[in-house]
């Protein structure tokens, strides 16, 4: 890998490059703005996702007015130096509508099967912590928020009770259903006491690849 410098950029003919940016959690993308050569070299100096508002005719530096900052972890060139790529760590929504990303429109929206969860459980994670910060109304987090954390476990407990059942009847469109309810309101739960994602994934990789392990009632 190269390292490259800002003389590599080429800065269209308004002193522009488009900038793709990108969650680095997650994989998706986020948004696309554009950067003159200062919001650049603002973004490598402070970490800042820092661009240039055409309509504003201004630097803008995300998060500013919304407090949805973006720290940057890696910024890169593409092939020709005529677009830059923002890998980001993303505070709260991008888009100022407050939708994840401010790819939410579809055009065309053909479904790959997805072969994994890939990065879903996040997602739905970072959507639960913004519905749990700003509780719209008409939100169902806002209404589990509302009926209290106790509510909530009983309807773990009762969509374990669903997931048991599906397993035993060997529904299959049943059960990824009923792990699909199991996993949302555990995702609440664990947003509710402040234990993410990584969290768990921290356990579940400090074991991946290991045989013999003891389950976690045979261990105590
Ligand atoms: P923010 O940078 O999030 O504080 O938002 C400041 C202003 O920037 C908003 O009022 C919008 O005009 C604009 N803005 C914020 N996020 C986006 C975005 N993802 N795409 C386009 N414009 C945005
Ligand atoms: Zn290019
Ligand atoms: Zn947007
Ligand atoms: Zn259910």
């Amino acid at each position: 890998m190269t390292m490259a410098d800002l003389e590599s950029l080429k800065f269209g003919t308004d002193n522009l490059l488009p900038v793709v940016t990108q969650d680095a959690r997650t994989g998706a993308v986020l948004m696309q703005a554009f950067a003159d050569r200062a919001a650049i070299e603002r973004t490598l100096a402070t970490r800042e996702a820092t661009y240039y508002s055409r309509s504003r005719q201004e630097q803008w530096v995300k998060g500013q007015t919304s407090g949805h900052t973006q720290r940057v972890v890696s910024v890169h060139l593409d092939c020709d130096g005529d677009s830059v790529l923002y890998r980001v760590e993303q505070t709260g929504p991008a888009c100022h509508t407050g939708a994840y990303s401010c790819f939410h429109t579809p055009l065309l929206d053909t479904e790959v099967q997805s072969s994994g969860l890939d990065g879903t459980l996040e997602r739905v994670y970072a959507t639960i912590t913004e519905r749990l910060a700003s509780l719209p109304e008409n939100s169902y987090v806002a209404r589990l928020h509302a009926g209290g954390l106790d509510r909530v476990l009983k309807k773990i407990s009762e969509e374990s009770g669903e997931v048991l059942l599906a397993a035993k009847n060997a529904d299959r469109a049943e059960l990824a259903t009923e792990v699909a309810d199991l996993l949302f309101h555990t995702l609440f739960a664990m947003a509710e006491v402040g234990v993410s994602p990584g969290d768990v994934a921290a356990v579940l990789q400090e074991r991946e690849g290991r045989t013999g392990l003891k389950g976690p009632k045979e261990a105590g």
